[in-house]
């Protein structure tokens, strides 16, 4: 048997914002086999990769993977079959070592493609609100290493050219020689008074940014603090900073949230959420399993005709119906004779996709508003089908019942605790470096709380709550733990609206 030949992708990650990867990137993560990464790309990134991951970055205490080993590797891999991504910080081609890759597999004869990404020299000013170019100011930057060992008799950089540019200078891996680096710049004719600005983890919610001069900037760095990753920008764009900074500005920059919804149902509040500076963590303290048996459902289905109204108290349940509905082969259309009613505009939405029209949604999106609703009309003998979860609450059904409706519930899905997660969120919590906490449903919070355990709640002191409603908030209390601040409106927005309110005061 002939062996299929792999193939290495020099991949761009980009700066840290995992958005900041390209599409083409994301696409070859999700198709290798293996996938090779280092320090700078952001670890959110490989979660879009079932493939086999290896880290041949630096850890504590120990060194990286040298070069000549990684070259083997990505070359013994492809020689394997594999389809291989190398994964690298920003652009590989940007003082990435990609091309010393890429002459190793040429002479190994295996097959590469170079997938640009967003350089850090570029994006990471970006995020600072300092464009690299601007008319009037600069019309040309230079990008710079500044690793360079500044006991070097002869450095190989032409400082009297990079004075002399005029544009703007950025220097990447500068941190360590940036006092040298700006004595040097001012050695070779530059004004002491031209700004300057050192940006650590730009792009993440760990951005900070130092600024000053070509004389005060190494003095500031160093009070500051300032440690790698960082990109030293000097010239006089980085002025333009004062009218054109955004990143830092945003609702919720510089706090970690952690949503523990499902993977699948995560999406929205996420996006929501980094749209406003944050970054997001997703740890699901929910999985939706189907229920353990689907006869009652199914039995029901088959004679749907002789109800009166469907309730859909969420959107699980929702799918979980369409689900069974399309595997039964019962078309949307003999929904068509009973009446319809949600809890709340997602659930309506999932109906509406699949071409069911909603007759009645409460105002407020919680169980006591749907019985107000029904309270305004007469459904005494009105035969009322229930799709739940298991083991939910029962004030819906038992309502219903004291008005005289006849009222079926079935198991539509059940919600679980899922597997593997509890590591990673003992990490997380560990750390300590975790500002908030998103529950969007009670059974987000009670799992959580299961989670992290009675004993490990002290390690949730500093973290902020932050429920979707008041149900989640009374199941939160009834825990033992403290809601900072809860939704005014039942839904993700709310919820989003509620946390940039929470931190705008
Ligand atoms: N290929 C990468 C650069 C690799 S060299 C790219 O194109 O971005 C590593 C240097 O990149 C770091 O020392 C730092 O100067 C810069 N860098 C990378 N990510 C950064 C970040 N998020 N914030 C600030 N600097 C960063």
């Amino acid at each position: 048997m002939v062996k299929e030949r792999g193939k290495v992708y020099l991949v761009g990650a980009g700066p840290g914002d995992p958005g900041l990867i390209t599409v083409k990137g994301r696409e070859l993560l999700r198709k290798a086999d293996v996938v090779v990464y280092d320090q700078l790309a952001n670890e959110r990134l490989l979660e879009f990769s079932t493939g086999e991951k290896i880290y041949v970055g630096k850890q504590a205490g120990r060194h990286s993977m040298p070069q000549a080993e990684i070259n083997r590797l990505l070359a013994r891999k492809a020689l394997d079959g594999k389809t291989v991504v190398r994964l690298k910080g920003g652009d590989p081609f940007v003082f990435g070592r990609g091309g010393e890759e890429v002459l190793y597999l040429r002479t190994k004869n295996v097959d590469f493609e170079i997938v640009p990404g967003i350089t850090s020299a570029v994006a990471v000013p970006a995020y600072a609100g300092i464009p690299v170019t601007h008319r009037g100011k600069a019309s040309s930057v230079t990008f710079v290493t500044g690793h360079e060992d500044p006991t070097k008799e002869r450095s190989d950089l032409d400082w009297d050219a990079l004075a002399s540019s005029g544009g703007t200078l950025v220097f990447l891996m500068g941190v360590k020689n940036l006092k040298t680096i700006c004595t040097r710049l001012v050695g070779a004719g530059m004004k002491r008074s031209c700004p300057a600005a050192v940006i650590e983890n730009g792009t993440t919610s760990a951005q900070r940014v130092v600024s000053g001069t070509l004389s005060t900037l190494p003095a500031r760095a160093q009070a500051g603090g300032v440690k790698p990753p960082a990109v030293l920008v000097v010239g006089d764009v980085v002025s333009l900073r004062s009218e054109m900074r955004w990143y830092e500005i945003l609702p919720l920059f510089g706090r970690r949230i952690l949503v523990t919804r499902t993977r699948a149902q995560a999406g929205r509040l996420s996006i929501l959420l980094g749209e406003r500076g944050a970054e997001v963590i997703e740890i699901p303290t929910i999985s939706i399993e189907p229920p353990h048996s689907w006869a009652e459902l199914d039995a029901e289905l088959a004679r749907i005709e002789e109800y009166d109204w469907l309730i859909l108290t969420s959107a699980n349940g929702v799918d979980s119906l369409l689900d069974r509905m399309e595997k039964l082969g019962v078309a949307p259309s003999r929904l068509r004779s009973i009446r319809i009613c949600t809890i709340g505009p997602a659930t309506a939405e999932r109906l509406a996709g699949a071409g069911i029209r909603v007759d009645a949604m409460p105002e407020k999106y919680v169980a006591e508003e749907v019985v107000r609703l029904f309270e305004s009309m007469d459904v005494t003998d009105r035969r009322i089908l229930l799709p739940r979860a298991a083991a939910t609450r029962d004030v819906l059904p038992r309502r219903l019942r004291e008005m005289g409706a006849d009222v079926t519930e079935v198991v539509a899905y059940r919600t679980v605790r899922p597997r593997g997660v509890r590591p990673s969120l003992m990490r997380l919590l560990s750390k300590r470096t975790l500002d908030c906490v998103t529950f969007t449903s009670s059974s987000t919070c009670s799992n959580f709380v299961a989670l992290v355990g009675k004993d490990n709640q002290k390690l949730l002191k500093a973290v902020k709550l932050f429920s979707i409603g008041p149900i989640t908030t009374n199941t939160a209390h009834e825990l033992g733990l403290r809601i900072a601040a809860t939704a005014s409106d039942y839904t993700i927005d709310g919820l989003v609206e509620c946390m940039v309110d929470y931190y705008s005061k």
